[in-house]
């Protein structure tokens, strides 16, 4: 079901193996850009007529209004499951736990008598939070979006999700109950590239917001990119994917549960096993084929996991599979090998590390208290998953006595016409009773 790449005996060059003999899903951001341009115009010049008819051509179902009604909030909440309401309520509380320490605190430091510079973390004032809604619903993705949001002060926060046919054009009832549970109380229906343009153009039903983040599918990703600079937004999340490190001491059954567990996503998931050991992976494959034939998604896991962006990739050491995950730079890895704190100490790039047997990726998309909006298609080299700090500005404030000013002056005026830039010089010169 799931391919090899056989790795053992290969060459790995001093700076890092070549990212393209790796799997990876095919997510043409670029491409979506053409389908998704069309409608942000249209959004932006229509507005909350364009959202609407949007939702009636991709969710089929037109809605009379965007905004859902409190009532509507309300009465998910009164609905919602008393067990899938505790388990959300602890998702939360470990969320907010470990987000709530996460709050960068101002620095000042006093550069010189009389000089400092004050490094200022500022939420951003209004946030559009996209959750989810096309082939699964993500109430988890609601708190994961929120928690962060909330406990950076953000002033005001506003949800999208796609409109259900099945529940008269709102979202899914378990995203409203969400919202309820945390204080959310504007919430909009409305999914896809439609309802990122509607956060960055602002309707007559919604303000424009400064930053959008969350995940979704190909055409949210390129809404983002798109308007990207009119807005702020996350990292870009693509397909959803795992990759697991693991030697001769890893449980088969442990692997193959928890790669199936992120195939079962998306036809796009990609779940990647990279080991020393031929026999876990033949393991493996054994536990892959039993267990996918008795889950519910079988279909959708079967073509993920036979798709090209998954694998299994057979490495003589461990050091060459660190090699390997960090050329991949998964969304999620799992270090399953003897002395796993060890291991994932000397990973530099993923979204998120699980460390041994007992932290499975589904324990990080609900209840660790880490984030599970994470960066993926190899951007986990480059940047964060979600969290507090993605909500804040650092804002640099100079506070200079005229002394201090004195002190440096010269130096200024000699760097401001070394860059031609004589005007600058001549603004600190001024201060002295020099200048024109
Ligand atoms: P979604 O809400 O992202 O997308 C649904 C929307 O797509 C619809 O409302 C519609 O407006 C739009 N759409 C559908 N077909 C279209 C078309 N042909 N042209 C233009 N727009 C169209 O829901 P989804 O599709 O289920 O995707 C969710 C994605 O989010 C999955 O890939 C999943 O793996 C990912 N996810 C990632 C994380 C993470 O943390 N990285 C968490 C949860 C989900």
């Amino acid at each position: 079901m799931i391919s090899r790449i056989d790795l053992r005996g290969a060459a790995f060059p001093e700076g890092g193996i070549d990212r393209d003999l790796l799997p990876r899903a095919e997510f043409d951001v670029e491409a979506a850009l053409e389908t998704v341009r069309p409608i942000c115009d249209d959004v932006r010049h229509r507005g909350g007529a364009a959202v609407i008819g949007y939702g009636e051509k991709f969710d089929g179902v037109r809605v009379e209004r965007l905004r859902v009604p409190d009532k509507a909030l309300t009465e998910a909440l009164d609905g919602l499951d008393p067990q899938v309401r505790a388990a959300l309520e602890e998702s939360i509380r470990r969320a907010r736990i470990v987000h709530r320490e996460q709050r960068r605190t101002d620095v000042t430091t006093q550069v010189v008598a009389g000089g400092t510079v004050t490094e200022r973390w500022v939420p951003v004032r209004r946030v559009g939070l996209y959750v989810p809604g096309g082939l699964a619903v993500y109430p988890s993705s609601v708190v994961m979006n929120v928690v962060p949001a909330q406990e950076a002060g953000v002033g005001a926060v506003a949800v999208a999700s796609p409109p259900q046919r099945d529940f008269g054009g709102l979202p899914h009832p378990t995203i409203l109950a969400a919202c309820a549970l945390l204080g959310v109380d504007e919430v909009y229906a409305t999914g896809g590239a439609q309802a990122v343009a509607m956060f960055a153009y602002g309707t007559d039903e919604c303000r424009p917001v400064d930053l959008v983040t969350g995940p979704g599918n190909i055409y949210v990703a390129a809404a983002k990119r798109l308007l990207k600079g009119r807005i702020g937004i996350d990292a870009e999340a693509g397909p959803t994917e795992i990759a697991v490190l693991a030697d001769d001491s890893a449980d088969p059954g442990f692997v193959a549960s928890d790669l199936i567990s992120q195939a079962e996503h998306d036809p796009l998931a990609a779940a990647v096993l990279v080991t020393t050991s031929p026999e876990l992976a033949d393991a493996v494959d054994r536990e892959l084929a039993t267990r996918v034939a008795a889950t519910k998604h079988r279909e959708r896991i079967t073509t993920a996991l036979s798709g090209r962006q998954s694998a299994t990739v057979l490495v003589d050491t461990l050091d060459q599979g660190l090699e390997v995950v960090d050329a991949y730079a998964a969304e999620h890895l799992e270090i399953q090998t003897r002395d796993a704190a060890a291991v994932a100490a000397r990973v530099h790039n993923a979204g998120a590390i699980f460390v041994g047997p007992h932290a499975p990726v589904s324990l990080g998309d609900y209840c660790a208290g880490s984030n599970h909006v994470l960066p993926t298609g190899g951007c986990a080299c480059h940047s964060s998953g979600l969290s507090v700090q993605s909500f804040l500005r650092g804002i640099h404030v100079v506070d200079y006595s005229r002394d201090a000013l004195a002190d440096v002056a010269d130096h200024v005026v000699t760097l401001a016409n070394a860059e031609d830039l004589p005007a600058h010089g001549e603004a600190v010169a001024a201060r002295f009773g020099g200048g024109q």
